[in-house]
């Protein structure tokens, strides 16, 4: 008997920095469902809703099997596609479908996809302080703990001591420094890698923030520290600079975490503008867009970095290292170190253990969620005040 779509639900909590939002299809088999992850953490009743109003009603009553069927039809079904906010919520159905799919046949999602290729992924971690000696000081306590890849910041992203002054009546926000930031971080970046030696892999995210030929610059100053690779360089509307990136400097490039149209990552693989791709998998709509642009990825020789911040969700998580341990183009893995309360809140929540994440066992995603506890974590309502990015002069400039 086919088994069915019986509910779409969504589940928003709060158990950390992020509000999240995980969906749940439960089907006409009893006790049989899946999880998803569907968060824009930024945005997250627009997606609620758009899972509850739109995506939910049209798929309730499907086979489950029907995976690719599903997404094909929920991308198009409101004719204008894409955009994160319908990404997340197709994202939230499709990683339950899968999440299904491996329940019912007693796998784990990467034995669907053609089993492992290795038995755990090489996960970086993050380092970020006030002074270089703050910095260093936590990279040294992330390799104590076996961890090989360090994402290296100060003061997050961009963010200098000191700032010139905007004209007076200038607005509110967050502001940084374009050139202090780039100055701060080359010598944050050359004094880290002189304490710490060659071995440690050592990553830096520009996060977006600098004018495109600020940037080329940049790559080609940061040479010398011989980056793992160097994240977010360009925004996506500034994407043909790399090509002069490419042309003066080899510094390994990832990018992708903004992308949300097929078109963004295949024209820069197509071009080998970047090293790896890191798009947000619910962000660009779940499982089944992330394995072809793994495939694709592998044909024209760049690896993968799944976006993997405290705004993924746990469900994310799990799904970022399914598709890690099956992809022969797998790179390396962000992971935010997540709390005691994370995990009681998903049972089953990947675990770093010596610098690789380890899945759970578990068939589908390997990941579940205590409901009544989310519960006790209700979202955070908060005007989002980071992007709310200015430059010194006062003018307002992408986060
Ligand atoms: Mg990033």
């Amino acid at each position: 008997m086919t088994t069915t779509i019986a509910n779409v639900r969504v589940i928003l909590t709060q158990p950390g920095s992020a509000g999240l939002a995980i969906v749940k299809v439960e089907t006409s088999e009893p006790g049989l469902y899946g999880l998803g992850c569907a968060t824009f953490t930024q945005r997250l009743h627009a997606v609620a809703a758009a899972v509850e109003r739109h995506v939910g009603p049209l798929v309730l009553g499907r086979d489950v099997a029907r995976i690719e069927d599903t997404w094909q039809q929920a991308m198009v079904n409101g004719y204008w596609r894409n955009g994160p906010v319908l990404n997340n919520a197709i994202s939230g159905v499709d990683q339950a479908l899968w999440d299904i799919k491996g329940k019912q046949a007693g796998m784990p999602v990467h034995d669907l996809l053609g089993g492992r290729c290795r038995e755990a992924a090489q996960v970086y971690r993050h380092a970020d302080g006030a002074t270089p000696a703050e910095v260093t000081e936590k990279v040294l306590a992330h390799a104590a703990q076996g961890i090989r890849f360090v994402r290296v910041q100060q003061r997050l992203y961009g963010g200098s001591s000191s700032l010139p002054p905007a004209p007076p009546g200038a607005m509110p926000g967050a502001y940084y420094d374009p050139d202090a930031y780039r100055r701060e971080t080359l010598a944050l970046l050359e004094h880290v890698r002189a304490e710490v030696g060659p071995d440690l892999h050592l990553l830096h995210d520009v996060h977006e923030r600098l004018a495109p030929s600020d940037a080329v610059q940049f790559a080609r100053d940061l040479e010398p520290v011989g980056l793992y690779f160097l994240e977010d360089l360009l925004a996506p509307e500034d994407l043909e600079w790399l090509e002069r990136v490419r042309a003066v400097s080899t510094t390994p490039l990832a990018l992708g975490e903004l992308f949300n149209h097929p078109s963004e990552w295949r024209t820069v693989a197509e071009r080998r503008w970047v090293d790896f791709l890191r798009m947000h998998v619910s962000q660009m709509g779940g499982i089944t867009p992330a394995r072809k642009a793994a495939d694709l990825a592998h044909t024209y020789g760049l690896r993968t970095a799944w976006h993997g911040p405290p705004d993924t969700s746990p469900v994310g998580h799990a799904a970022n290292l399914q598709l890690d341990l099956w992809s022969p183009a797998f790179g390396v893995q962000e992971w935010y170190g997540p709390s005691e309360l994370d995990h009681a809140m998903f049972p089953g929540l990947p675990e770093v253990r010596d610098g690789y994440l380890h899945p759970s066992g578990g068939p589908g995603l390997g990941i579940d969620i205590d409901e009544t506890l989310a519960a006790q974590h209700p979202v955070r309502d908060d005007v989002v005040g980071w992007t709310q990015a200015r430059l010194p002069d006062g003018s307002p400039v992408r986060p």
